[in-house]
């Protein structure tokens, strides 16, 4: 991209940036309160600066460059985007209503390299990491589109990192997409209120764990043997799930207060779902230690997916189970079931070029 695009900028670059406008300081300050704090989308809307100076913004940097490709509202409220970045490649984020808190479920990168046979998105592969601006701007997109531009959040927001991608994989730019939201000129989302969700990545694990003021840590196991999860998640064969737990635990010394970490689990249909595996998956954890829950999710059957999700009865089962060996255990509500709001399954979809569901472009969203 030619122009700079100001959202990927901390206060400290957009200060650079300004100076080389041959702006004061005070101005870098103004437009991280327009960009973030009042979520506009244009120049022309930054009405505290002068008229020459949008000009020139307008001249070399862009506000956003995500580009709304469709859009898609459930029964349940909840929303979902498929952006294309400004050199054609998917991104997808999904936008929760609660009662108290708003979650928006955000991509870090373009497809993704790794190949877990439940998800859509591995299917497309590694299209590219997303940069720090393009993480962020998801988020603002999405408050926008539910509250307007420039209207304060009526809730939280929360933040989980379990659209497409692998975050670990984009460790940095993630983690600068972080501290840009983190500002409390702008969109003022902590750390506290942003989980961040891998399939295992260990080494990143760790360094996680010796980040200051970092976000939760949630993890996708799946499975509760090696055998099976070589099977489902492929990246298993580089970190087994011993070593991986072993992270968990040195991790474990970072957790605060009450905080937990998460694991993942998807449930499908005869693959991993029974009484035993449930036994195994307690016996596992309650072999380390940890102080985790678990999430329990039923799967999002697509085609050409080779799964079906368990039955509820089979979810409550498995989750008594793990109470009753005192793994804390809970069934995430499917949310947004039937606009596929699910990792990955946007993107994937769309890229196989099967029509979408329900999309509605008219609704005064302003893209990009
Ligand atoms: S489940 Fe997540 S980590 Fe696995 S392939 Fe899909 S996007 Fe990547």
């Amino acid at each position: 991209m030619k122009q700079t695009h100001l959202i990927g900028l901390t206060t400290a670059e957009l200060s650079d940036f300004v100076a080389s406008l041959g702006q004061p300081a005070y101005r870098a300050r103004q437009i991280f309160a327009g960009i973030h704090g009042r979520r506009l989308r244009s120049f022309d809307e930054m009405t505290d600066l002068p008229k020459e100076l949008r000009q020139q913004l307008a001249n070399q940097a862009t506000i956003s460059s995500l580009r709304l490709e469709s859009r898609y509202i459930s029964s349940d409220g909840t929303r979902r985007y498929l952006f294309k970045t400004y050199d054609d490649y998917p991104v997808e984020t999904v936008f929760i209503p609660e009662e108290r808190r708003d979650t928006i479920c955000f991509s870090s990168q373009s497809g993704c390299p790794l190949q877990c046979t439940f998800c859509l998105t591995a299917q497309l592969g590694l299209l590219r990491n997303l940069t720090a601006g393009e993480i962020v701007e998801q988020i603002i997109f999405a408050l926008n589109d539910a509250y307007s531009v420039g209207v304060a959040t009526p809730r939280g927001t929360n933040l989980v990192g379990m659209g497409a991608g692998e975050p670990f994989l984009n460790f940095d730019h993630l983690m600068k997409a972080i501290g840009i939201m983190n500002d409390a000129a702008g969109l003022h989302i902590v750390p506290n209120r942003i989980t961040i969700s891998t399939a295992g990545i260990v080494p990143s694990i760790r360094e996680l764990a010796a980040t200051p003021n970092r976000p939760h840590l949630a993890i996708s196991l799946a499975a509760p043997n090696d055998k099976l999860r070589n099977d489902l998640m492929p990246i298993n064969k580089k970190w087994p799930i011993q070593e991986l737990l072993a992270a968990c635990k040195e991790f474990e010394k970072s957790l605060r207060g009450n905080e937990r970490f998460t694991f993942e689990y998807v449930m499908l249909r005869g693959v991993n779902d029974s009484d035993s595996h449930a036994r195994e998956l307690a016996n596992l954890l309650n072999q380390h230690d940890l102080r985790a829950k678990v999430n329990l999710i039923p799967h999002n059957p697509a085609e050409p997916l080779p799964y079906q999700p368990s039955a509820p009865e089979r979810v409550e089962a498995f989750r008594e189970i793990l109470e009753s060996k005192g793994i804390h255990a809970f069934i995430r509500r499917p949310r947004g079931r039937d606009i596929l709001a699910a990792c990955g399954q946007l993107a994937a979809r769309s890229a196989s070029g099967e029509p979408p569901l329900s999309i509605d472009r008219s609704r005064g969203l302003r893209a990009g």
